[in-house]
């Protein structure tokens, strides 16, 4: 079966086939992969930044944000049949299963040994057939077939704003968002649907189609953080921009959080007077809990159909190489449809 990899020994972006897995026996799943969504992770990947291919082999499989159908499940399996649709929690436990891995938390691992499919030593889900464990998979119910494929990045978003909501003691009532870019919108809109009132920053002039659907979404937009001088009880930073967010940070409410999804270029300071005075929060979060999943596939449920439908733009299996080696940034979403 047809696959998209990574070459690490000639460095470069191939179409290669892989055996397909076997029939699941016990615990396992396999599923026909029908769509595949590609992230800057992808792109940073294919440049090869970070990431490793499986242990012995030369090539990793791209695709972590994936919706397949369920094709065959062994005995073992209780909740998934054929016929289902499953997107995959990318991450699996460290050898050792250090004390976080070993309580189902693996995107806590302690040991940073894990590996996450299509990224850190496993192969992920840009192909025709894959197999897992069924406790790696979360079902997406049809209602929300259209939308499922964007459930693993809105888990990664689902995560941060429920430590958020814990560091707090309560749900915030205003929030800025930083970066428009997928993991920004689905942040937007996640928090709206929770009640807060959001602004959205990020560097985009208001012509451009991010800004546009910011908008359309309820978001409030701003160009520039010295259009306003409020202040937020959450602030999201989903830029990859540290210099953004030491900015926000600075516009923290008493009892503010500030999630950092992203931002890891550029410097800058936090006055630890304010933090301490306010009783301020600053922590990171990646990956995604099954709990998170969860949280997701229920907001995908609720989310404008609209709005996600405007985030997405649909191809074909072999246009891999513009949708990974070139970053279309009008668009938020490319999905490959497999099947
Ligand atoms: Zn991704
Ligand atoms: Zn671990």
């Amino acid at each position: 079966m047809r696959a998209v990899a990574l070459d690490y020994e000639r460095r470069r972006l191939v179409e290669r086939s892989l055996r397909e897995p076997p029939l699941p026996a016990g615990g396992e799943v396999l599923f026909r992969v029908e769509q595949v969504g590609i992230c800057a992770t992808d792109r940073e990947l294919a440049a090869f930044r970070f990431g490793y291919p499986p242990e012995g082999e030369t090539s990793l499989v791209l695709g972590h944000e994936a919706l397949g159908r369920v094709v065959a499940a062994g005995a073992g399996v209780r909740d998934l049949r054929p016929g289902d649709l499953v997107t995959a929690m990318i991450r699996r436990a460290c050898p050792e299963r250090c004390p976080a891995c070993a309580r189902g938390r693996r995107d806590l691992c302690l040991s940073g040994r894990y590996r996450e499919r299509g990224i850190f030593g496993a192969h992920g889900y840009f192909t025709e057939l894959a197999a897992d464990a069924a406790e790696d998979l979360a079902a997406i119910p049809p209602g929300i077939a259209e939308v499922g494929v964007l459930a693993e990045p809105l888990s990664v978003v689902e995560k941060a704003i429920e430590r958020a909501c814990e560091i707090r003691g309560d749900r915030p009532a205003s929030a800025l968002v930083i970066g428009a870019g997928p993991i920004g919108m689905l942040a937007a809109l996640a928090l709206m649907a929770r009640g807060a009132a959001v602004s959205l920053h990020s560097l985009e002039p208001r012509t451009h189609p991010r800004p546009g659907l910011a908008s359309a979404a309820g978001a409030r937009y701003l160009e520039s953080l010295d259009a306003t001088r409020d202040r937020f009880d959450l602030v999201v930073e989903a830029a990859g921009s540290a210099e953004a967010a030491f900015q926000a940070i600075r516009r923290l409410r008493p009892l503010g959080v500030c999630a950092i999804l992203g931002g890891s270029s550029g410097s800058g300071s936090v006055s630890f007077t304010e933090l301490l005075a306010g009783n301020q929060a600053v922590f990171g979060s990646v990956n995604a809990s099954p709990a998170a999943f969860a949280a997701a596939v229920e907001d995908l449920a609720r989310f404008d159909r609209s709005i996600l439908d405007r985030m997405i733009r649909r191809a074909g299996f072999g246009e891999y190489r513009k949708s990974i080696l070139e970053s279309p940034d009008e668009v938020f979403k490319i999905v490959h449809v497999i099947h």
